[in-house]
């Protein structure tokens, strides 16, 4: 079994009052898809978010490699990330959406222009390069979403409940598609979501996260069959 690549150490964060997350270690080996399942409000947003930087951490460390990730701006942090809404710029089209990032770090326009051409093909997108967001659906906004942040090469992709918004249909193939591409890429993933189902069938491995904790991590078979505890079995459709 290969070292850990992406190790969170002891992370916390209050918000006031409320301790959102409360001590949490997870270690992911590189090319792993893990997937954080909780129900709402138990902090995965939150963990994701001082992942890449959005939200400062009050306490704890993020090892990415051997660089401790945790106080750096996010854009030195190497970490993409893609949201529950599609976050997309309206007035760009799919093609200068997907090449934002690599202006921003100066690119020069060849490379800007085969590395988003290899993305528009990855994502399968090449006839929609000249649309705008508003013209495309939520299943095509979200594959461009994910083309734009892994255009600048993340080291680590996070997908915060990225096929929440989207009809039932559109939702399972564009997980077998992301899952396509993660194991392609062999992109080192954390894919949080709500939804057992969709966590059965994406993860390598499962993180079950309740009140800024996880309390349970395995397989998605070693869960099913043996959760340690009965809110792990609820959350796993294993307990009835
Ligand atoms: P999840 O993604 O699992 O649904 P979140 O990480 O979004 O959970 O939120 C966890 C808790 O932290 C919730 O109780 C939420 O209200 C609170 N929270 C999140 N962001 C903030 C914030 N910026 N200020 C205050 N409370 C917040
Ligand atoms: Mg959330």
């Amino acid at each position: 079994m290969s070292a850990s690549y992406l190790e969170l150490k002891g992370i916390r964060k209050t918000f006031g009052d409320t301790t959102v997350l409360n001590d949490v270690d997870l270690s992911i080996r590189e090319g792993e898809l893990i997937t954080l399942l909780g129900p709402s409000g138990c902090g995965k947003s939150t963990l994701l978010r001082c992942i890449a930087g959005l939200t400062e951490l009050d306490e704890g460390r993020i090892l990415l490699g051997h660089t401790d990730i945790g106080r750096l701006p996010p854009r030195q942090r190497e970490v993409g990330m893609v949201f529950q809404s599609y976050a997309l710029f309206p007035n760009l089209t799919v093609y200068e959406n997907i090449e934002y990032g690599l202006k921003m770090r100066g690119e020069g326009k060849a490379a800007r222009k085969s590395r988003c051409e290899e993305l528009l093909a990855l994502v399968d997108l090449e006839e929609k390069r000249n649309s705008y967001p508003q013209q495309l659906s939520g299943g095509q906004q979200q594959r461009v979403a994910l083309a734009r942040s892994l255009a600048v090469q993340p080291k680590v992709l996070l997908l915060d409940e990225p096929l929440s918004a989207l009809d039932a249909k559109i939702r399972k193939s564009l997980r077998t598609e992301i899952r396509d591409i993660q194991r392609r890429l062999k992109m080192t993933t954390i894919f949080v979501t709500h939804d057992q189902e969709e966590a059965l069938t994406v993860s390598d491995r499962i993180c079950i996260m309740n009140h800024g904790n996880i309390v349970q991590d395995g397989t998605p078979e070693a869960l099913y069959t043996k959760p340690r505890t009965e809110f792990v079995a609820r959350f796993m459709g294993s307990y009835n």
